[in-house]
Formats: C-alpha cells, sequence, structure tokens
C-alpha cells in the first residue's frame, strides 16, 4: 500500500520545485529561438536596411577580398586577384554596394590586389590605402598605376592610423613608418576593427618574423588567418594571445600551395577556435547585430 500524497510533504515540494524548473527551462528555450529568428531575419536584409556590422570574406579561390559595412558606409580589405574581379564587383552591386568609402590593399600580391583596377573603375572608392613599401613615393606610384585617371585618392597607411566606418573603428597596428621590411607578406597591413565590444583582426599575409613584434592585441572575435593558413604564419604565441572565437580562411580549392596547412588547423584547434574556409564553405560572412555575432557561410 502506497502512503497517500498529504502524508508526504518533502516529495510535493520536490515535484514544484521540478515543475518550476521544467517551465524556466522551457521559457529560456523558446526566448533563444527568438533571438535566434530575429538575428536571421536581419541577416537577410539587403545593405540599405541592414543593421549592425558585416565582414565579408568573399570567395575568390587563393586569394582574399573582405568587404565591410557598417552604418551605410562600405570598406574593402584586398579584392582578390584579376581573374576573379568581375565576380567580386557582381558580388558588391549584389550587396548594394555602389561606391567604397576605404579600399585598403594589404599588400602589393596579385592574389590581393589584382583585382583593384576593376573595382575602381566600376564601383569608384573615395580612398585607396596601402602600406608604405620601398619608399612612399614608390607605394604611391604603384597605386596610381591601378587606379589610373580615376578620382580615387591614393594614401599610405601605417600604425595607428584610424578611420571610422559607420560605428566601427578601423585601427592599423602594422606596419610602422618607415619599417624597412622587404618582405611584400610582412608589409601587410594588420588592421583591428571593433564594433559594439567585438573585434576582429586582419591579417593579410603577415608571417613568424612578424607576428611577435606586433603589441599586444588579446582575445579577437574573429581572425582572419594569416596568409590562407600557411604554416609559415598563426604562430603558437600569436594564437595564444589573440585567442579568436572564429577563425576564417581563404584559400583555393586544392590549391598549389596546400593552403591551409594541417598544423595551422590543429594550432587553431588547440586555442579553441571554430574554423571556416572559403575552400570548403564558400563565402563567409560575419554579422555583429546588437551585440550578437554570427558566422554563415553560402554553402
Ligand atoms: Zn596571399
Amino acid at each position: 500500500m502506497t502512503a497517500p500524497r498529504s502524508q508526504n510533504p518533502s516529495g510535493r515540494l520536490w515535484r514544484r520545485l521540478l515543475g518550476g524548473l521544467l517551465a524556466a527551462c522551457l521559457l529560456l528555450l523558446l526566448a533563444a529561438a527568438l533571438k535566434q529568428g530575429a538575428l536571421a531575419d536581419l541577416l537577410r536584409r539587403p545593405l540599405k536596411h541592414q543593421a549592425g556590422f558585416a565582414m565579408h570574406m568573399i570567395d575568390v579561390g587563393q586569394g582574399q577580398a573582405l568587404l565591410l559595412t557598417c552604418g551605410g558606409q562600405t570598406a574593402m580589405v584586398d579584392t582578390g586577384p584579376a581573374d576573379t574581379s568581375r565576380q567580386v564587383v557582381n558580388y558588391l552591386l549584389k550587396e548594394g554596394v555602389r561606391e567604397l568609402d576605404y579600399l585598403f590593399v594589404t599588400h602589393p600580391h596579385s592574389d590581393h590586389s589584382g583585382g583593384v583596377n576593376r573595382v575602381v573603375e566600376t564601383l569608384g572608392a573615395r580612398v585607396l590605402l596601402i602600406p608604405e613599401y620601398l619608399s612612399e613615393e614608390a607605394a604611391l606610384t604603384t597605386a596610381g598605376d591601378w587606379v589610373g585617371k580615376t578620382d580615387t585618392q591614393i594614401a599610405v597607411t601605417r600604425a595607428d592610423d584610424r578611420y571610422t566606418l559607420g560605428d566601427a573603428v578601423i585601427t592599423v597596428l602594422h606596419p610602422e613608418a618607415g619599417n624597412g621590411i622587404d618582405d611584400m607578406n610582412d608589409l601587410s597591413l594588420v588592421l583591428l576593427v571593433e564594433y559594439a565590444g567585438r573585434r576582429l583582426l586582419i591579417t593579410g599575409d603577415l608571417t613568424e618574423n612578424v607576428e611577435p613584434t606586433l603589441p599586444e592585441i588579446g582575445p579577437v572575435d574573429v581572425l582572419q588567418v594569416a596568409h590562407h593558413g600557411s604554416y609559415t604564419s598563426s604562430t603558437k604565441g600569436f594564437l595564444e594571445d589573440v585567442r579568436p572565437t572564429y577563425a576564417l580562411i581563404s584559400c583555393g580549392k586544392n590549391n598549389e600551395y596546400g593552403h591551409p596547412h594541417n598544423v595551422v588547423i590543429a594550432r587553431l584547434e588547440d586555442v579553441g577556435a571554430r574554423i571556416y574556409r572559403t575552400d570548403e564553405e564558400g563565402t563567409l560572412l560575419v554579422r555583429i547585430v546588437e551585440g550578437q555575432i554570427a558566422v554563415t557561410s553560402e554553402h
């Protein structure tokens, strides 16, 4: 014979507590689902209606092209090679971009700068920003050849320069003026992008020669993995400083360099990064809306 319920007050109390706990869990799940739905809705809106900040890592095969948008302003960091420049321009148009506010070129290698000409001629850019190499004059001359007779202003940029893109701030961390570096990859602009308490780090093709000389950066939400995931970049010490939540790699399918190298994938996993690759997932999109960050891919 079982005891009547009224004679077991502690059992009743437990049942109530469990019931309350279950209801609280259901409410939390419902709130999370609604929030996720709102974020998904915001992700689908065209540029002119988009809230927050976005970084697109456009799939250009073996190379790199990034589009940054915030508050109706637009910037590109690299354009990818010449042979995918038509696709890049079409992508920008599809996203509602009509003119670029800034066009940064991390370094003058063709997999990053080959598309500059077409992007500038088709869409225009208010200002083209490049690192100093050989001399400021040499850098300006190279960039002048890219943009021809357009109205685009050309400027050399260097450590500590800052640019605003809507409510986002882009700070140049590297290289310094008069740097004396003769390796083009190591001249790569390093850009820290900050928006709503989130941090994104863009490193171009920077290598292990320079990583230890950078100022301490601290944890970032998103890292553009340097040099397409080459083993000569993304050292253990550097990754332990920046500890990215998301690591984005731009590289071509079955590229001849074997990028990204397995050792870099392992180093990224060691610091707990979630890895996204354009060769596997196509164009990647980072959105920050109301302080929330999400990474999605086209595949
Ligand atoms: Zn490259």
